[in-house]
């Protein structure tokens, strides 16, 4: 075989790529040849697109435990902006709220990827900044490298054992994969959600815990204002915050007709920044940790990842591999974890000289093992909370919702909703007077138990993969068949 120019090539160094980066060095002790191609300046890594490092900014402590235990590195200021204790979710008449306890943190977007950079760096990691990865390289049935531009003009042509596709939720990389394999390449528009949010300095007009805590991050359910997805308050300090929201497309086209608006998604947020009695007087702060990060829009993937990751030479980690959480699009966590992963299942590929679908396998079966496994049934989850109206959510969150239920979603398990079940006669009137509610709810934890044990089945090699994913499809398809969307709000 004739050398290759490196052993890997991550394309993107956002929060997935830099994670992979540093955990490849670590897992090869630095023996691995690295190179982090990103299309970003040198002195602006990890930037998503024009509008900033748009994001909510919010991740568990969990994860970021899960990151120092598996590779030594543990975030601090000013990477970390801001400590919380937990998410309170209000329903959308505000009388309800959940708390879901657990430490977590706010990251500052901006300044992370300057630290991830240094810790892959350390690890042994190359860089090249301002070079856009436009084509992956193949030969027969293996991807060999990647092709693109940098930003003078000229081109690059790097040859590698593998390549990782790391650029987020527009990858072209994935998209145009030139070689027969089991990753899926398309995304159904209506598992995408647009998102957007403000980062602001404010001074608090009065003190209400339902619209800024310091303590705790805010969710906001409403289909209103966030149609088919939901509104947030991130504290980022005492008189900082991080507001915003996220929507499915064809929801707010549904949500629109009905009421007969035109609000896109910058209106809405504006809205809803408008409607907060608490966050008045407010700037976009300027200084270099934020400027360039203030407001921005971008879109998330919101169903479960990709049933495979890899290829013969490849993988998928991060966005590009639809790896958020399909309930509250977080993709912080998810990207630590398969960064870590994936980085670990190199490491030994490369050992064993061996970068091909069934090497890198480990990576798919590791994965669900440990992150992924819920995922398929919180896109149940999802799909169904997407066709419920204000006045369900109302009485859902008031009448069906118990702790044990609130103890599941935090421990990211699917909660049973024990509560609208008939075997409990004290409930028997409530779930009568919301029969299709308390099914629905129900419905969803059949479907979540079933999803779960296929997920958890997950084939140990490619072999098993076809008829796993039958059984899969066919679990999921009734659902999206079930679900039919409706004209959601009031
Ligand atoms: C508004 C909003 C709010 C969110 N809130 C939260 C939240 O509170 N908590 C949470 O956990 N998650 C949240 N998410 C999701 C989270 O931000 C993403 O899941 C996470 O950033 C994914 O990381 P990534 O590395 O896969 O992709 P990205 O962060 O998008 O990084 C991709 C990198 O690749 C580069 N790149 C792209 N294309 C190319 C190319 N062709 N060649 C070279 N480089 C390229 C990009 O410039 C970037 O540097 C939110 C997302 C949005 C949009």
């Amino acid at each position: 075989m004739p050398k290759s120019d490196y052993d890997v090539v991550i394309a993107g160094g956002g929060m997935a790529g830099l994670i992979t980066a540093a955990s490849i060095g670590y897992n090869s002790k630095g023996s691995a040849r690295v190179l982090v191609v990103d299309r970003n300046k040198e002195s602006e890594p990890g930037r998503k697109t024009n509008n900033g490092w748009t994001c909510g900014d919010a991740t568990s402590k969990r994860s970021l435990d899960y990151l120092a235990d598996h590779i030594g590195i543990r975030y601090g200021a000013p990477e970390l902006e801001h400590p919380v204790k937990g998410v309170y979710v209000y329903s959308p008449d505000r009388k309800s709220k959940v708390l879901f306890e657990g430490e977590g943190y706010l990251f500052n977007r901006k300044l992370a990827p300057r630290r991830q950079v240094d810790d892959a760096r350390k690890s042994g990691a190359e860089f090249l900044f301002g070079a856009t990865a436009e084509r992956l390289l193949s030969e027969g049935d293996k991807i060999t490298g990647v092709t693109g531009r940098k930003s003078d003009g000229t081109s690059f042509s790097f040859t590698a054992k593998m390549v990782i596709d790391a650029t987020g939720s527009s990858s072209t990389l994935r998209r145009f994969l030139p070689i027969p394999s089991m990753i899926e390449k398309e995304i159904d528009p209506d598992d995408v959600v647009g998102t957007g949010r403000y980062i602001l300095d404010f001074e608090p007009s009065k003190e209400d815990p339902t619209f800024f805590s310091p303590d705790y991050c805010i969710i906001h359910l409403d289909q209103f204002i966030a149609p088919a997805g939901y509104a947030w308050v991130f504290p980022k300090g005492k008189k900082k915050v991080n507001i915003g929201l996220g929507v499915s497309h064809s929801g707010l086209a549904r949500r629109n007709r009905r009421f007969g608006l035109n609000d896109n998604l910058q209106s809405l947020i504006d809205k809803y920044l408008a409607d907060n009695p608490v966050i008045k007087n407010y700037t976009q702060p300027a200084d270099d940790a934020n400027s360039g990060n203030t407001k921005g829009n971008w879109q998330v993937p919101v169903r479960r990842h990709n049933d495979c990751m890899v290829a013969n030479g490849f993988a998928v980690v991060g966005d590009s591999a639809w790896m958020p959480r399909p309930i509250d699009a977080g993709g912080i966590s998810p990207s630590i974890y398969g960064g870590t992963i994936l980085g670990k299942v190199v490491a030994e590929a490369l050992e064993a000289g061996d970068t091909s679908e069934a090497g890198l396998w480990k990576y798919n079966v590791e994965y669900m093992g440990t992150h992924g496994y819920p995922m398929a049934s919180f896109e149940v989850l999802r799909r169904y909370l997407q066709t419920v109206t204000n006045d369900q959510i109302n009485y859902g969150m008031k009448h069906f919702l118990s702790e044990e239920d609130v103890l599941a979603i935090t421990e990211r398990k699917h909660p049973e909703f024990n509560q609208a079940r008939f075997m409990n006669p004290t409930m028997w009137f409530r779930i009568l007077s919301q029969l299709p509610l308390a099914r629905g709810l129900r419905y969803t934890v059949k479907k979540s138990a079933a999803l779960v044990e296929i997920n958890l089945g997950y084939p140990e090699s490619p072999k098993g993969f076809g008829e796993w994913q039958k059984r899969l499809e066919r679990e999921l398809s009734e659902t999206v068949s079930k679900f039919k969307p409706l004209d959601v709000a009031n």
